[in-house]
């Protein structure tokens, strides 16, 4: 046992209150004040993973390191803590039932029956427990997905339960956020439905110890007096969390209504040094104040849901903040782009980013896309699919394969520049099997990757099953589509770009995955600068 503490956080009311913002939030101010601070996200739906979901169900699938395919959440905590997370970070209620299915049929609980509590209340402690074992945290944050009340989040509310009765309330404490409303017929904020949230809680045996509610208007003494009474916490416990202009901005918010602080008492932590934040406040000014506007093309097939797209969009914010200019996202629906209307539609664009994506839906729009930005030198960034895109877009229209294609568009192809990876070809099921996390990637030197990243060799991480194809490569090269980085240990294509191009750049992993506040990812600050120049023009 070591004196690891927990913190949980669980939500009422309605869902997209933001619990992912506010513990990222809490755990950045605690990390400022020297704690070391992780986050985990507990899922409660039967899917293993959300690698299998479609981007419409529940935004992006955030990839780290260890290839675990995760939550978008998780990408908040990366870029808010700057320190990588992994597969012990996000846990679904799919992968607790397989752990206690797998033992049964082991025979671990041999003439038992096996039973939600306790045997999938056991795996749920143990999951959380797994992180505070490690020894390298001393405080460990879980946000329990889903909203309290659900029938899916019983086993986990009761898994906290325990761990707060074995613990004790000054090693497990629970922060409760809700929504208070504001009616504008009545010129009232609502406390009745924190009230029944804290309710239905308490029916499953949790009292919170801290609630954070999220509110449009400014929570005065009185309100906040009755949340306290009703809810059972103390005044001062009560937190309000007002919209903020950007996600950015709610550590700050946080500390001011001391979340930070109650926290840290409740666990018997000392508050005394305070959180600093200075690099962060740093980024915030820059991002709030801009020097200029740069609009940048996003095209996909999932731009009707912007958190399909979370990681590009903040890494355009972290990148944005660095060169000092405000990156405007136009959002093109791919299956809207035609070789007739790419003109139109992408005319007065600083820069292009085609997107990851599977299967052929939209992919002839990435490809005109690609075409329209090529020719006319129009910075470009092409991720997964979008590189994918570009290096057919150049076999079609420079090579002249007219019908050059990805092997995952269809099977019988005369030139399939871009084809199922040799790995792959056996891979019939379709859970966590595609080529996953962090792989080395050798750069060329005299390269704009290479500008970007000034290192001969760098880490990416990956989400794919289709590869360049090498045996189109001398062709590629010679008619001027440079191969600039590579996977030493398999000669993968890792990296295309046109020397002759402004700032043309696709890339086979996915850079957004690692970019932070702290560290915007080099490959984004340079496409953005090359669209800044670009506006310049
Ligand atoms: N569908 C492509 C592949 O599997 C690209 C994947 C992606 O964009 N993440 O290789």
């Amino acid at each position: 046992m070591n004196n690891t503490k927990y913190v949980f956080v669980t939500g009422g009311v309605t869902s997209s209150l933001g619990k992912g913002i506010i513990a990222a939030s809490l755990a950045k101010l605690l990390q400022e004040r020297g704690y070391s601070v992780t986050i985990q996200k507990l899922d409660p739906y039967i899917n293993i993973d959300p690698g299998t979901l479609n981007p419409y169900e529940h935004g992006e699938c955030y990839v780290t390191d260890d290839g675990a395919e995760t939550d978008l959440d998780l990408g908040h905590y990366e870029r808010f803590l700057n320190i990588p997370t992994s597969q012990a970070n996000n846990v679904t209620t799919g992968r607790i039932y397989q752990s206690v299915i797998n033992k049964e049929r082991k025979g671990e609980f041999l003439g038992k029956t096996v039973q939600i509590i306790p045997h999938i209340t056991d795996e749920i402690k143990h999951r959380i427990q797994i992180l505070g074992n490690t020894g390298d945290y001393d405080i460990v944050i879980t946000e329990i997905g889903g909203t309290v009340g659900d029938i899916e989040s019983l086993p986990y509310v009761e898994a906290v339960r325990q761990m707060q009765w074995e613990l004790g309330e000054d090693n497990a404490i629970v922060i409760h956020l809700t929504l208070v409303p504001y009616l504008a017929a009545a010129g009232e904020l609502k406390t009745k439905p924190t009230q029944h949230s804290v309710k239905t809680l308490m029916q499953s045996g949790v009292s919170p110890n801290i609630l954070v509610c999220r509110s449009e208007h400014e929570i005065n003494d009185s309100i906040k007096h009755k949340l306290a009474l009703f809810c059972n916490v103390k005044k001062q416990d009560v937190i309000q969390s007002l919209d903020a202009e950007t996600i950015y901005d709610v550590p700050n918010l946080m500390f001011k209504e001391g979340l930070d602080r109650v926290v840290l008492e409740k666990l018997e932590l000392s508050s005394e040094k305070q959180p600093e934040l200075k690099a962060w406040n740093e980024f915030v000014n820059r991002h709030k104040n801009p020097k200029s506007t740069i609009e940048i093309g996003l095209v996909g097939k999932y731009v009707e849901l912007h958190d399909s797209y979370k990681s590009i969009t903040e890494a355009f914010i972290h990148a944005g903040a660095t060169n000092q200019t405000k990156v405007k996202v136009r959002w093109i629906h791919s299956e809207s782009l035609t070789p007739e209307n790419a003109a139109s539609k992408l005319s007065g664009l600083n820069g292009l980013l085609v997107a990851p994506g599977f299967g052929d839906r939209g992919i002839e729009g990435k490809i005109a896309a690609v075409q329209y930005v090529r020719e006319n030198n129009i910075p470009f960034l092409g991720i997964c699919l979008g590189m994918q895109m570009a290096v057919i877009e150049y076999s079609r229209n420079v090579l002249g394969l007219e019908k050059a294609n990805s092997t995952e568009m269809a099977k019988e192809l005369q030139h399939p520049v871009i084809n199922l990876m040799e790995e792959q070809k056996d891979v019939t099921e379709k859970g966590g099997t595609m080529r996953l996390g962090a792989w080395d990637c050798e750069i060329t030197k005299d390269s704009k990757v290479y500008e970007a990243y000034n290192t001969e060799l760098i880490s990416e991480r990956h989400r794919h099953r289709y590869e360049y194809n090498n045996n189109y490569k001398e062709q590629l090269e010679a008619a001027g589509l440079k191969s600039t980085g590579i996977n030493p240990k398999t000669g993968l294509v890792e990296t295309v770009e046109i020397p002759s191009h402004p700032w043309f750049v696709g890339v086979q992993y996915h850079p957004e995955y690692k970019s932070t506040v702290l560290n915007p990812h080099p490959l984004f600050v340079s496409f953005i600068k090359a669209a800044l120049e670009e506006s310049k023009k």
